[in-house]
Formats: C-alpha cells, sequence, structure tokens
C-alpha cells in the first residue's frame, strides 16, 4: 500500500539534482533566491480530468502536458525555468501510473532545468496544479501591455495541430490513423518556446502563449495594448498536415483551436530581421501574420481578421472559454 509519504519519496523526491533551491522537498517550505537583479516570475496552471484532459490519457504526455503548459507562461513572459511545486489529488495510488506521471513530468523538469521543490498530495478526483517559478530580469519582461503601433504580430512554429487531434478525438470530423498520431503529438505533448521566450528579450513589445486559441489569446494583448490587432488568416503558419485539410477547417483550427502553446508577440517592424535571426538561433521558425493598428475614433480595440487578398472575415472567434463551452 501507497502511503502520502510512500508516493511523494517514491516518485517526486530525490529525481533531479538541487541546482535551483537553496532548500527542495521535505520541509515545510522550499527556499528560492532570486538571481540578483531579477524578479521571480510566478504562474499556475491547473490541468482537471475530464476538463484539460482525458481521464484515460497516457499518463507519461499527462505529466509532460501539465509542466509544459506552465514552462510555456514563463516563456511569454521571457523568464528563465528555476522551479516549481506540484499539487495532485489522486483517485487512487497506482504505482504504474504515478511511475508513468512522474517520469514525463521529469523528462520536461530535466530537459528545461527546472526543479521540484515541493507541493501537496491528497486524495480526491484526478488533478494536477503546477505552479512555475522563474528569473526574469524586471526590464527584459515580456507584458501584454507594450505593444505599439505599426508593431507587427508574430506568432511561433505552426497552429491548429492540437485542435485538429481534439476535434478527431471528439468525433468532430474524420482523421485517418496516421493523421491523428501525428496531431495527438501536438495536442499530448507540446514543446514550450522556453529559448524562443529569452531571445525576445528586449525584443519584442508583447506576448503571450496560446493556450486557448490565437483568436482570444491575441485579443488580451489588444486589450492590454489599447491597439487593434489587424491579422491576415491566410498567413497563419501550420503543419503540412493542416495544410491539406479543408480551408474552413483549416481556419477554424489555427484562428481559434487551442492548446497550441506557441508564442504570440509584436514587434517593430524595425526589427524584423533580428526577430527571425532569434528564431534561426533558438531553432522556432517565426511567422508574421499582422499588424497593430490605432483603433477608430470613438471604437474599442479590436481584432480585426483579413483574408490573404485583403478582404475583411467576418469572424467573432472568441478562443475557448472554460464557463461557456459547449
Ligand atoms: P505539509 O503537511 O506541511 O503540507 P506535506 O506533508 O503535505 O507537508 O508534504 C511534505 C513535503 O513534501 C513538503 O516539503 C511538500 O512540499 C512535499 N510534497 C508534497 N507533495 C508533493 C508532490 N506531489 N511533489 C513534490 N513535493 C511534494
Ligand atoms: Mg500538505
Amino acid at each position: 500500500m501507497l502511503t502520502e509519504f510512500g508516493i511523494i519519496s517514491r516518485y517526486f523526491t530525490g529525481r533531479q539534482r538541487h541546482t535551483q533551491s537553496l532548500l527542495g522537498i521535505g520541509d515545510d517550505c522550499a527556499l528560492l533566491a532570486p538571481a540578483s537583479g531579477h524578479a521571480l516570475a510566478v504562474s499556475t496552471d491547473m490541468l482537471v480530468a475530464g476538463r484539460h484532459f482525458f481521464a484515460d490519457v497516457d499518463p507519461a504526455a499527462l505529466g509532460h502536458k501539465a509542466l509544459a503548459v506552465n514552462l510555456s507562461d514563463l516563456a511569454a513572459m521571457g523568464a528563465a525555468p528555476r522551479a516549481f511545486t506540484l499539487a495532485l489529488a489522486l483517485p487512487e495510488a497506482d504505482p504504474a501510473w504515478l511511475q508513468a506521471f512522474s517520469d514525463g513530468l521529469f523528462g520536461v523538469a530535466n530537459r528545461f532545468g527546472c526543479e521540484l521543490i515541493g507541493g501537496d498530495t491528497t486524495a480526491g478526483p484526478l488533478n494536477i496544479c503546477i505552479t512555475v517559478f522563474g528569473d526574469v530580469t524586471g526590464a527584459g519582461a515580456l507584458t501584454r501591455a507594450g505593444a505599439l503601433v505599426d508593431d507587427d504580430v508574430w506568432v511561433s512554429g505552426a497552429l491548429g495541430d492540437a485542435r485538429l487531434a481534439l476535434g478527431a478525438l471528439r468525433g468532430e470530423w474524420p482523421l485517418d490513423a496516421a493523421a491523428l498520431r501525428e496531431a495527438r503529438a501536438a495536442l499530448e505533448r507540446p514543446t514550450p518556446r522556453v529559448a524562443l521566450g529569452l531571445a525576445l528579450r528586449g525584443l519584442a513589445s508583447a506576448a503571450l502563449d496560446i493556450s486557448d486559441g490565437l483568436a482570444g489569446d491575441l485579443r488580451h494583448i489588444v486589450e492590454a495594448s489599447k491597439l487593434d490587432a489587424m491579422v491576415d488568416a491566410d498567413a497563419l503558419p501550420c503543419s503540412p498536415l493542416l495544410a491539406g485539410q479543408a480551408a474552413a477547417l483549416r481556419r477554424q483550427c489555427t484562428m481559434a483551436g487551442g492548446d497550441d502553446y506557441e508564442l504570440c508577440f509584436t514587434a517593430p517592424a524595425a526589427a524584423r530581421a533580428e526577430v527571425v535571426a532569434a528564431g534561426l538561433r533558438v531553432g522556432v521558425p517565426v511567422t508574421r501574420i499582422g499588424k497593430m493598428t490605432r483603433p477608430a475614433p470613438g471604437e474599442s480595440p479590436a481584432m480585426r481578421w483579413r483574408d490573404g487578398a485583403g478582404a475583411p472575415l467576418d469572424s467573432d472567434f472568441t478562443g475557448f472559454d472554460h464557463f461557456h463551452a459547449d
């Protein structure tokens, strides 16, 4: 029988070197010192079974994703990962599940140099809540409020594959087995764009990560920066897999997909070459998809979509909202 402390010591303790904390798992608090001249960037994301993942999902993929989505928030702030805490509610202490989950979790943790420094473990409906801590230079933090008129709008990587997989798994559209396998990797094992976020410090004027769909998330930059975003729906980068799908499906997945965990950011037009060079340096493609413009007098800041020919697209995609989902 695995007890609470058995779970903690067997699966979550002693699996990493203490490179980040002054004191890690085992006391009443962990101790973490911010690097001198830096601020501590802190973010929490909760994953709930049946809401954010299927309860029977591969536990290794779940461990990967639970940490990856949190690191994505650090990336979007231009912060370097340091440490994280893990609050875990488990319906049962299943050794095979815990082994796979923790392997997936530490795979990502070690790849990004992020140390597990504490948490909480309890019985209950499966629920995973991670808080990440990162270092950011105060002046270099990439907030949502810094976009300026005529800044370009960029996204990293490719959009929409996660939504393509989710729709196929839910039976919203057909997808052959090979295509589903490929798309599912995007859904279940997203790569946080940590190196890109760091490379964009001092270059991007505003940034966020796309978790709820580009349409919904870019709106946060629009509102915080009080500017319109004019975006070319046909310029959105997608994988060859999605490029081969019908145009309407491709647009739905790329514009309002969700679970992309790519970065969306703005930067001055004068910095175009530097942005492209930053993407090349870290091995992540970056694509220019539009620009920030001044709202018409008396109008609230808004997203405005165009097609590749410049014709306005009437779209009120709002992105995913957990309290108003069908
Ligand atoms: P407390 O009673 O003070 O809340 P706990 O008994 O819950 O402490 O936890 C004991 C130690 O194990 C603490 O250092 C806590 O941070 C750590 N811990 C608990 N659960 C986890 C977990 N899932 N992953 C990592 N550390 C954990
Ligand atoms: Mg506790």
